[in-house]
């Protein structure tokens, strides 16, 4: 159970609530302005400010809005959610969180909107770039980082878009329809991760439906599951505009509406239904005291007098930027040697892409070029430019790509900044293809035609399709959007300064067709059915043995590391591994080390693995270290949904551990115990699970024996039919005529009340 809410705030605010009206209290529950609560009597108002990647404060004298049209203060640009989860670091990304709370706290506002952490369902999607994964352990591990940095310096966290938001296509509308095991195990779970662990000050009810119901209005998720399961006792808010009936909103657990309802029409609606009886006085009082509290605490830790180092931010964001980075390919020609001559080819060189467009755009502070980068860190002065392609004339295609592959063929390496135009990828639309433009493969073969030294650097948000652009390139540094340190990291990865270590946290796949949601994205008749259910990224593309281009988790470095001893112990909370990493070669470096587990023997449905615990490790050449890989019980449960119940199946669980998804070094296995459910049973319970009971099944046992004979001489032994097999699942109340006729019944039911006696959960 999380307390997100401390108990002198809640007296307080039950105190200052109580001093308000009806109509204040309403009021109190809807934003004053764009980015405001209103202050009433004794409470005052909460400043929200756009995020997650740096700050996107608004001055509202000059309008303000939700897709990052209209200006904001200058802040310090941090990698997007991809970006940061590339570093599979949660300590850095704990300290980049810190730094966006010192400056929001300096620039006087509360609560930062982020992280976004919804799943990539698919890599169409819009909003990709600020999503953390495909995974929900890596992304739930990061986000609660996220938090608890954001929350260290006194500004709250809005964990968001709650939930099952994967679509930018009709965002408002479309209802995602996904069953349950999926919803809890896959699209929840990380959400559910970081209230537990991290308690968020508030949670942003997302746009969507979920199964036919509005999220905003949607009892289910934000009262029985997020508040009642969880224990979540922060402020839900809804994303901006996502409230279209107040009343059934509130009813729903939403407590504060964002941005002002202007006409105050929604407040007023609140009233009369409180006046009709239709809602409780109460539900309305609770939301005003959430956001009372949400406001006292906010008061106690403002300080708006606060100050941040411009330098260490730009530092810190460069130090991220450089953590995303991913060396997917590399045939030794990286790192560079600085005396190396350079042709650095592509647009993204000069004008690189950094950020994706929407609510979460920073206006940067600082915004580090490649290309001067690149020539400061070089000690040859031979380093030239050709912008190769001009994604705002793909016309000028020709003869850009002419000057490109001259520049290329006198160099030693080529060095092509390819990657996705801002207008190509951005909040509110989804893209209808992974390809990189078809120019940008072009100028790559041309390039690749005279210079076998190419090195491609790939600037964009969301996945692409690299199947045309490894047999091209040899090496491949993936650098999404990083913020404005991106430059000089880059730079750092080219020539070696930093070791790369990111890893990806989404499959690239080998063509749009394989993808999980394909057929099923973005939905059609506004509806988005999640037919590929808990197969979600290399959950698919492993148990459908398809191959992909780089899986999820993988990432190389300039050395190499050797895995060995593996062992897994049971303790009281979970499974530790623990195993030994040495590096091999001739760099220090950070290894990533993944541990994945799978049931093979199992009644439920699942993916081969599943990653359930990470840790990095920084060796010097030669070194080795002992890594310890925590997986808590819980991780290891999955969704119940007849019985409506986590449970931990009994079993051996393979343990894979390794630097990808699909590279495992070490394998083992560990002898899990089950939760300690029982299925209560009744007469509409099969003939397999009265078996299974051990009250039950030693007496039907009997009977089913005693009804097939069992004596050599019944026709069913003679015909070597398996019988228990057959009648397994047939419900035992059609099953008394065989086992002696209706009359049994009575004996039936007398030996289920004394299984079910036996157990007492
Ligand atoms: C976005 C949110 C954002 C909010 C406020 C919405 O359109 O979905 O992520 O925080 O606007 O700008």
């Amino acid at each position: 159970m999380t307390t997100t809410r401390p108990t002198a705030e809640s007296a307080a605010a039950a105190a200052a609530v109580g001093g308000l009206t009806l109509s204040e209290q309403a009021a109190l529950g809807s934003g004053a302005d764009f980015a405001s609560t209103k202050a009433l009597g004794d409470v005052p108002s909460v400043t929200m400010v756009d995020g997650p990647a740096g700050l996107r404060m608004q001055d509202l004298s000059q309008g303000a809005d939700h897709l990052g049209l209209r200006p904001s203060l200058p802040a310090t640009a941090f990698p997007s959610g991809t970006g940061l989860a590339q570093s599979w670091n949660p300590e850095l990304i704990g300290r980049v969180a810190n730094a966006i709370g010192a400056e929001a706290r300096a620039a006087g506002a509360n609560v930062v909107l982020g992280p976004a952490i919804n799943m990539k369902r698919d890599p169409r999607a819009g909003r990709n770039f600020e999503y953390y994964s495909e995974d929900p352990h890596l992304t739930g591990v990061l986000a609660s980082a996220y938090v608890t940095g954001l929350q260290t310096n006194g500004v709250g966290a809005s964990l968001k878009h709650f939930a099952a938001n994967n679509t930018e296509h009709e965002r408002f509308r479309s209802s995602s329809d996904v069953d349950e095991r999926t919803l809890r195990e896959i699209y929840l779970r990380a959400f559910q991760r970081v209230v537990h662990d991290a308690e968020p000050w508030t949670v942003m009810c997302s746009y969507n439906r979920l199964n036919g119901v509005p999220v905003a209005e949607n009892r289910w998720l934000l009262h029985d599951v997020l508040r009642h399961e969880w224990g979540y006792d922060g402020v839900v808010v809804s994303d901006w505009g996502a409230v279209d009936d107040r009343v059934a909103s509130v009813h729903a657990g939403v407590d504060l509406e964002m941005p002002a309802n202007s006409d105050g029409s929604h407040d007023r609606a609140l009233v009369d239904a409180v006046e009709d009886g239709s809602i409780g006085a109460q539900d309305v009082r609770t939301a005003a005291e959430r956001v009372a509290a949400l406001a006292l605490r906010s008061q106690s830790t403002a300080n708006a007098d606060s100050t941040w180092d411009e330098q260490e931010h730009h530092t810190l964001a460069r130090e991220a930027a450089a953590a995303g980075i991913v060396l997917l390919q590399n045939d030794g020609t990286l790192p560079l040697s600085a005396g190396t001559s350079l042709a650095i080819i592509g647009h993204f060189a000069t004008v690189p892409r950094t950020q994706g467009g929407g609510s979460s755009l920073v206006n940067a502070l600082r915004m580090e070029i490649p290309l001067d980068e690149i020539r400061a860190a070089a000690s040859s002065p031979s380093v030239t430019w050709a912008q190769g392609f001009d994604p705002d004339h793909p016309d000028a295609a020709d003869s850009l790509r002419t000057d490109a592959v001259a520049a290329a063929r006198t160099a030693d390496v080529a060095v092509l900044f390819l990657g996705l135009a801002g207008n190509q990828e951005a909040e509110g639309f989804d893209r209808a293809s992974i390809d990189l433009p078809a120019d940008q493969i072009a100028l790559l073969t041309a390039v690749h035609d005279v210079q076998p030294n190419v090195v491609v650097v790939l600037s964009h948000g969301g996945a692409l399709a690299l199947a045309d652009v490894t047999g091209h390139a040899a090496a491949i540094l993936d650098a999404p959007l990083l913020g404005q340190g991106a430059g000089g990291a880059i730079a750092d990865a080219l020539f070696g300064t930093v070791n790369p270590s990111g890893r990806l946290g989404e499959t690239l796949p080998e063509r749009l067709q394989d993808v999980p949601a394909f057929g099923n994205f973005p939905g059609e008749q506004l509806h988005v059915r999640y037919g590929e259910g808990l197969f979600v990224g290399y959950r698919w593309y492993d148990a459908r043995n398809i191959d992909v281009v780089f899986p999820f988790g993988h990432g190389l470095s300039y050395t190499s590391f050797d895995y060995a001893d593996l062992e897994v112990v049971s303790e009281e909370h979970g499974v530790t591994a623990h195993a030994t990493v040495t590096n091999t070669g001739s760099r220090a470096g950070r290894e990533v080390v993944q541990l994945y587990t799978g049931l093979d023997q199992s009644d439920y449905v699942r993916p081969v693995r599943e990653l359930k615990a990470f840790t990095s490790v920084q060796l010097e050449p030669g070194e080795s270290r002992r890594v310890h890989l925590h997986v808590r019980r819980d991780d290891l449960a999955v969704w119940d949904a007849r019985h409506q119940r986590w449970t931990v199946e009994p079993g051996t669980y393979r343990v894979d551990v390794g630097a990808s998804s699909r590279d495992i070094r070490l394998h083992g296995t560990i002898a899990v115990a089950g939760g300690a459910h029982h299925v209560h049973l009744t007469l509409e319970s099969s003939i397999e699970e009265l078996l299974q009971d051990p009250v039950a099944g030693e007496a039907i046992g009997g009977m089913i024996a005693a009804a097939f004979g069992g004596d050599g001489d019944d026709s069913a032994a003679h015909s070597g039919l398996d019988v228990l097999r057959m009648i397994g699942s047939t419900p035992v109340r059609r099953f008394v005529a065989s086992l002696g006729g209706a009359h049994q019944l009575g004996m039936i039911q007398h030996i289920l009340d004394q299984a079910n006696a036996a157990h007492t959960d």
